[in-house]
């Protein structure tokens, strides 16, 4: 991508700007973000499989967009375990990293401090920073895309559990013997509320309904944003299955509510965009399924506005405030050591 008109004024303008990277299992998708929250420039490339492959294309796309602006640190967005110490990603599932410290491998080859975070965690540090989770107090962003990613935010500070493991509410199994899950168990929350689940609950709708009107079709093309845009033009089948899906993410959420107790819930992901769908059918589920909802105030639900880039812009911004507060990981210099880049 070329980076836009507008990067080189805000890195004079705004103070030190921070790359944030969203390192997942397709792609990586890498930006410079000011204080703001804005995206100045950013990079896309496709997630290389063998580890040294994938630390020489975060090397070429840190070094591509410090060499545009001037940038103080880096923050990584990874769909993984991470250890407390945001220094080494213990497992991910679609990343060739084990056991890997990867702070400690980047850092010296491209001169700047570099923290890792898990992507749900930085989505919700995006949403804290420069969405609707900073008007609460105990937060639960759910970012529903592909699956669920959670995160819990508790007095402005990351519930990371004890082993650092973000809530994995995704597979909190919420139908008996329902949809086989690749976690290995059935009926989890993301195989009935996320954009697989939606083209999956419009195919068996298709299947089952063949008489039913459409303009959707049975296949393997059927994607959630395909059925989100069929249901905006009112089709019946598209409208059938968001249904279905604002149903269960009341249900879902009833759940994360009565073990959580939030006073906010944070709708994130690429399905935020399609909130106004399902978001007033899901409250509703939402509050009929919530223990002593007569009795207690029930948790605002919002949407976020960050869209895809919200785990950027939380990894980029989590990396700037460490920055500059001087929470450098070991080996780095000091932010002054690096300020003349
Ligand atoms: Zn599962």
């Amino acid at each position: 991508m070329e980076p836009t008109a507008s990067g080189q004024a805000l890195a004079v303008e705004r103070g030190p700007l921070a790359i944030g990277i969203d390192v997942g299992g397709t792609n990586l998708r890498a930006g410079v973000v000011d204080s703001d929250g804005r995206v100045a420039d950013s990079i896309s490339v496709v997630t290389p499989r063998e580890a040294r492959a994938l630390e020489d294309a975060l090397v070429s796309a840190i070094e591509a967009l410090a060499g545009r602006h001037q940038v103080a640190s880096v923050g990584l967005a990874v769909a993984g375990f991470i250890s407390r110490e945001q220094d080494r990603v213990r497992f991910a599932p679609h990343l060739p990293w084990r056991d890997a410290r990867v702070a400690e491998l980047l850092q010296p080859r491209v001169g700047l401090p570099v923290f890792l975070e898990h992507d749900a965690n930085s989505a919700a540090w995006g949403e804290l920073y420069f969405g609707p989770a900073a008007m609460g107090e105990n937060v639960a962003v759910i970012a529903i895309g592909t699956g669920i990613g959670a995160a819990l935010l508790v007095g402005g500070e990351m519930y990371r559990g004890s082993n650092g493991v973000a809530p994995e509410l995704g597979h909190l199994p919420l139908v008996p013997g329902g949809r086989l899950c690749p976690c290995g168990k059935r009926g989890c929350f993301e195989r009935y509320c996320s954009g697989t689940a939606l083209a999956a609950t419009a195919d068996e709708m298709l299947v089952a309904h063949p008489e039913r009107a459409t303009i959707l079709a049975v296949g393997s093309e059927l994607d959630g944003s395909a059925v989100a845009r069929a249901a905006a033009g009112g089709d019946p089948i598209a409208l059938a299955a968001i249904a279905d899906f604002a149903h269960w993410l009341g249900v879902g959420l009833s759940i994360v509510a009565d073990v959580f107790d939030p006073d906010l819930i944070v709708v994130a992901g690429g399905v935020a965009a399609s909130a106004p769908l399902f978001l007033e059918d899901a409250r509703r589920s939402y509050a009929g399924m919530v223990t002593g909802a007569g009795h207690r105030r029930l948790a605002r639900i919002r949407c976020s506005e960050l869209g895809p880039n919200a785990a950027l812009i939380g990894a980029a911004e989590m990396a700037r405030r460490k920055w500059a507060l001087a929470e450098l990981p070991a080996g780095t210099a000091a932010p002054d050591q690096l300020s003349d880049r």
